[in-house]
């Protein structure tokens, strides 16, 4: 027994009804998601999406770092993205803790953290402003890229778009 033997054993059974879908890796529908790793969030479901219509960019908290701008960059120039969703989520962990809790957690057990940053969220409505700021002033897309951001409320499924 492995811990993902429980994984196998189901993608044994997906790839038995799986055919070929003669799908690309370009995003059909021309949208790439920015959102939280959190496990309540299913993004394609919430969108009326389905497998080939997206690109889905996940970290904590759903924060525009320097990887997700370089993901971005080469999801626009090399597969198709035309469009940009920045969707943080209500009842986020990362708006919960600071970086200092973070480091304090995992001292507690023995580990080091504080080389790493967290992009914790103090405020979500200024952290998504930022995030939306930081996409649209690069000068690595395209000007006039569509970009928008919205909350994604985890108890009612329902997006709010974001002022900004
Ligand atoms: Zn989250």
């Amino acid at each position: 027994m492995s811990a993902f033997d429980d994984l196998y054993a189901a993608n044994a059974k997906f790839a038995r009804r799986f055919g070929d879908s003669g799908l690309t890796g370009r995003a059909a529908r021309g949208l790439a998601v920015v959102t939280c790793m959190d496990s309540r969030i299913d993004p394609l479901g919430l969108l009326g999406l389905k497998a080939g219509d997206a690109k889905i960019l996940r970290n904590a908290g759903a924060r525009v770092t320097d990887d997700v701008l370089r993901t971005l960059v080469l999801a626009v120039y090399l597969l198709g993205v035309e469009r940009v969703l920045v969707m943080p989520h209500t009842d986020c962990g990362m708006a919960k803790v600071t970086d200092s809790d973070v480091h304090a957690l995992t001292k507690e057990r023995g580990v080091d953290t504080r080389s790493l940053e967290f992009h914790t969220v103090p405020d979500q409505n200024e952290a998504l402003r930022h995030d939306l700021i930081r996409i649209r002033s690069t000068p690595f897309l395209p000007e006039g890229l569509p970009v928008t951001g919205a909350i994604y409320d985890v108890r009612t499924g329902r997006l709010t778009p974001s002022p900004h």
